[in-house]
């Protein structure tokens, strides 16, 4: 479904991705494993194809994001993804038992996506008119969200949800730092948003912004 001009909402499994559609194709974060038939549906109802998928950009580390990633960037498509998680996706069980938090088992457990390009804080990825890397670490070391000034549009990947119908924080029990995730909102509340695109949630539309102010004041 096509959620804001040239940007479909498309089902993955276990999460939702967000692809861009211009002279090229490029998607927001990549499901479970298996994902790849449910895109290839998408892309053939709206006449495209997967081979004109270039770039993936991973929210972050976690299973329902880049799993995906390997049999969708199959075809070359480029990855990208902020080098803290493609560092953590490595981590080896001797380190996991040297240290062991949720974080570190839930990187163990994900699936690596293979050779990946970093991106990092400030960085502008050249679709819908200049996409902005912010990095807001906490969810997992390296979550990014994507900001859309043209659009005013806010991909944030996981480090939002939807709880009892309000927007609020990540995951408590799935992120890495929790109050990191909470203070990161921060970043997020200083633009000025009018559409936010879950993962796992859909759009968020009602008083974006105002929103976003609330939840980093009360982090603070
Ligand atoms: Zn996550
Ligand atoms: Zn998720």
């Amino acid at each position: 479904m096509e959620v804001v001009p040239g940007v479909h909402a498309v089902k993955l499994r276990s999460c939702t991705g967000y692809l861009i559609v211009e002279e090229r194709l490029t998607l927001i974060d990549a499901g479970l494993p298996g994902s790849r038939a449910p895109l290839v549906r998408y892309l053939n109802g709206i006449g495209r194809d997967v081979s004109e998928l270039d770039r993936i950009i991973c929210t972050h580390g976690h299973p329902d994001h880049i799993g995906g990633v390997r049999e969708l960037a199959a075809g070359g498509a480029e990855v990208l993804i902020h080098p803290e998680d493609l560092a953590g996706v490595g981590i080896s069980l001797q380190e996991v038992m040297r240290e062991r938090t949720r974080g570190n088992l839930l990187h163990f457990l994900t699936p690596h996506p293979g050779e990946a390009t970093p991106i990092v804080d400030g960085d502008v990825i050249d679709v819908l008119g200049g996409l902005q890397v912010v990095h807001t670490p906490g969810h997992t070391p390296g979550s990014i969200c994507l900001w859309a000034p043209r659009h005013r549009l806010l991909f944030t990947g996981d480090v939002l949800q939807v709880r009892w119908g309000r927007l609020t924080y990540a995951s408590a029990f799935f992120s890495h730092d929790y109050p990191a995730a909470r203070a990161a909102v921060a970043r997020l509340a200083v633009l000025e948003v009018e559409t936010i695109a879950l993962a796992h949630y859909g759009l968020w539309q009602r008083d974006a912004h105002a929103r976003l102010q609330a939840l980093a004041a009360a982090a603070s």
